[in-house]
């Protein structure tokens, strides 16, 4: 808690948001919760962090104002950078209007947002954030689809467009009884009312634009459900153009990778991800015919000595699939035992199987062979995998295991 009692301070910003440039006296120097300088003024155009809205930034003096803070019930607070004003001096201040602008934007674009909604739907806004990059509403609204949240954008941009006045009403709680109120305040006494001309009333303590126009234009980036809401992820404005502006190099990005026109580009991805779906199954069947012609070739070599064909071998560079693979065309002909490996970085694998009607137990001795590359492995009677970090003992694990069958038989 702040151990310090402030008067209250005189906002000028609710007269006029437009005023950047004022003269004020210092009223106290004071150190926030976390360490900070703070200057308290008898009057202030800086908006300090409230009702979704941020701080203002800009200078007091040769100070920096780097926050503003609502101290409770007390006024506003500037935590400053730099030389600090003396307490009882006079001090000029000056708010950065590019970062104004911007909250104006944004701010004054929710409240049209706000009300096309609830003007087509009648769905209420529950809350709103205004973060570094775009703002978020949480709207009450019913079956949303795109089409659905696009007219409320329609709608709002026709009001943007209208160029509508912006009027700020100071009332008492009664006459704003008699006012079209979009939603309820929970401040007694005087009430500060926003009138975005014939289209919006509703009470705020923000900074917004003169007239509708100043928004610019107002565009929903995504939406999603959110605890029984709809989350609208909305840009305003100079963000919109931002916006747009990242949106148009990477939708020129993607299709300058296939050398297609802009708009041209989701058609492009999909035809490749066909391709490609494609490809992959042609890939797996020339995969499959060259594993068997492999297998043919090795059983040719293969002793068949008492009926039993035994094919082990270590293949280099093979991957774990190819393998199996190569395993499987193997085990795909009568009376055959394949005991096959690779090397890889750091060890060696194995993969060995049989045909159904060859008797010796593969999962036995996978598991013996991975004792000698001292990993692990195991599988089915028919077919087990395993592998180990001693490469150098993969030819002899694999001289044993074909001695074992071969005795075995
Ligand atoms: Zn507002």
């Amino acid at each position: 808690m702040l151990d310090f009692v402030l008067m209250e301070t005189e906002r000028l910003y609710y007269a006029d948001s437009h005023l950047l440039e004022f003269e004020a006296t210092v009223s106290a120097v004071v150190r926030t919760e976390d360490g900070r300088r703070a200057v308290a003024l008898d009057r202030t155009a800086f908006y300090p962090t409230g009702g979704g809205q941020p701080f203002d930034t800009g200078t007091l003096g040769t100070a920096r104002v780097v926050e503003c803070i609502e101290a409770e019930g007390a006024g506003v607070l500037h935590v400053v950078e730099g030389d600090a004003p003396a307490e009882g001096a006079t001090v000029s201040g000056r708010v950065d209007w590019a970062r104004r602008l911007d909250h104006i934007q944004q701010h004054t674009g929710q409240h049209i947002l706000s009300q096309a909604f609830v003007e087509l739907y009648g769905a209420q806004t529950r809350s709103f954030r205004m973060m570094s990059d775009a703002s978020e509403i949480d709207v009450d609204l019913k079956d949303p689809s795109d089409e659905k949240i696009e007219r409320a954008i329609e709608r709002a941009n026709e009001i943007i467009w209208d160029d509508r006045r912006v009027r700020v009403h100071n009332v008492t709680t009664e006459e704003a009884a008699r006012l079209p109120l979009r939603r309820d305040s929970a401040r007694e006494g005087e009430l500060r009312v926003i009138e975005i001309e014939g289209f919006d009333f509703s009470p705020c303590g923000g900074t917004h634009a003169r007239s509708s126009g100043e928004v610019g234009i107002a565009c929903a980036r995504q939406w999603e459900r959110a605890k029984g809401l709809v989350r609208i992820t909305f840009v305003a404005g100079r963000r919109a153009l931002e916006d747009y502006r990242r949106a148009n190099r990477t939708a020129r990005a993607v299709a300058a990778l296939f050398s297609v026109a802009r708009d041209e580009s989701a058609e492009a991805v999909a035809r490749l991800q066909d391709e490609n779906r494609q490809l992959q199954k042609r890939l797996r069947a020339s995969e499959a015919l060259a594993a068997r012609a492999e297998a043919r070739e090795l059983l040719e070599e293969a002793d068949a000595g008492d009926g039993l064909r035994v094919v082990a071998r270590v293949l280099e560079g093979r991957d774990a699939e190819g393998l199996r693979r190569l395993a499987a065309a193997l085990a795909s002909n009568a009376r055959t035992v394949a005991l096959l490996g690779s090397r890889e970085e750091g060890g060696a694998r194995l993969v060995f199987a049989r045909s159904p009607d060859a008797a010796p137990d593969m999962n036995a001795l996978m598991r013996s062979a991975c004792v000698a590359l001292e990993g692990r492995g195991g599988g089915r009677a028919d077919m087990a995998q395993g592998g180990g970090p001693r490469a150098e003992a993969l030819d002899a694990a694999i001289e044993e295991a074909a001695r074992s069958v071969r005795d075995s038989a």
